[in-house]
């Protein structure tokens, strides 16, 4: 399984695919992509091969977009379809997630997530971390970020997330704790993924995440870099 994302100032599309390509090794059982090109996120997601992703998107969504998140899933929760392959969306569309791991309370946070009107499309534990955020940031009025931070309070399991809503064409969020996560830093750009080869052509800059942090990427700005459990964040 694997992780890849862009933002900068190339077109996030060829580097995505290419990059799932080379952490084939880590094996994965379907594959998915999400585009934003500042106004709209498309979305193409499939059970099987980065090059069965490769042949759909192409014909099924507009590949433009200078940010974009890519993924990998071997499945824990949910069968490998096209629908629990990743990104996920929250209910308002506004916020795209993709994880590798396991949200070991996945159950009982749906179970209230369901109780307070949320609604599930996917079998996967992931969906329900998104929509938990999602839930957070409107309830608390707090920034993505700070949003994050909360609901991954809140959750027991293993994770590396990256994700990004759509009223913030500039920021990507991603954290780590237990499955690897590293930040490649360009100029005015930046790379996401499960170790550096995605982005070794584009720089050698690298920051790998520790367990227990997460970032705040925001373009033409320094990565925030803060401890999931007791940092603030402002
Ligand atoms: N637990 C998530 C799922 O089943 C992510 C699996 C993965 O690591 O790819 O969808």
């Amino acid at each position: 399984c694997g992780i890849v994302g862009y933002i900068g100032h190339r077109e996030a599309y060829p580097i995505i695919i290419k990059g799932l390509q080379r952490l084939e090794y880590r094996g994965y059982d379907s594959a998915g992509i999400v585009l934003f090109d500042g106004e709209n996120t498309n979305l193409s997601k499939t059970k099987g091969k980065v090059e069965d992703l490769k042949r759909k998107s192409k014909v099924s969504i507009s590949t433009n977009g200078k940010l974009g998140l890519g993924h990998t899933r071997w499945a824990t929760h949910g069968v490998p379809n096209d629908v629990n392959s990743h990104p996920h969306y929250s209910n308002s569309g506004d916020l795209v997630i993709i994880h590798n791991g396991i949200i070991e309370n996945y159950e009982s946070v749906k179970k209230a997530l369901v109780n307070r009107g949320y609604e599930f499309h996917s079998d996967t534990d992931t969906e329900v971390l998104v929509n938990l955020i999602e839930e957070v940031k409107n309830k608390e009025g707090v920034m993505l970020g700070k949003a994050v931070q909360i609901a991954l309070n809140q959750v027991v399991g293993a994770y590396a997330i990256a994700v990004f809503d759509k009223n913030k064409p500039d920021e990507i969020v991603v954290a780590k704790l237990g499955s690897p996560l590293a930040i490649g830093i360009g100029d005015g750009e930046y790379f996401i993924a499960s170790d550096a080869s995605p982005f070794i052509e584009f720089t050698n800059n690298a920051v790998y995440l520790e367990d227990g942090e997460m970032a705040i990427i925001r373009l033409g700005k320094e990565i925030k870099l803060r401890k999931i459990k007791n940092d603030a964040i402002a």
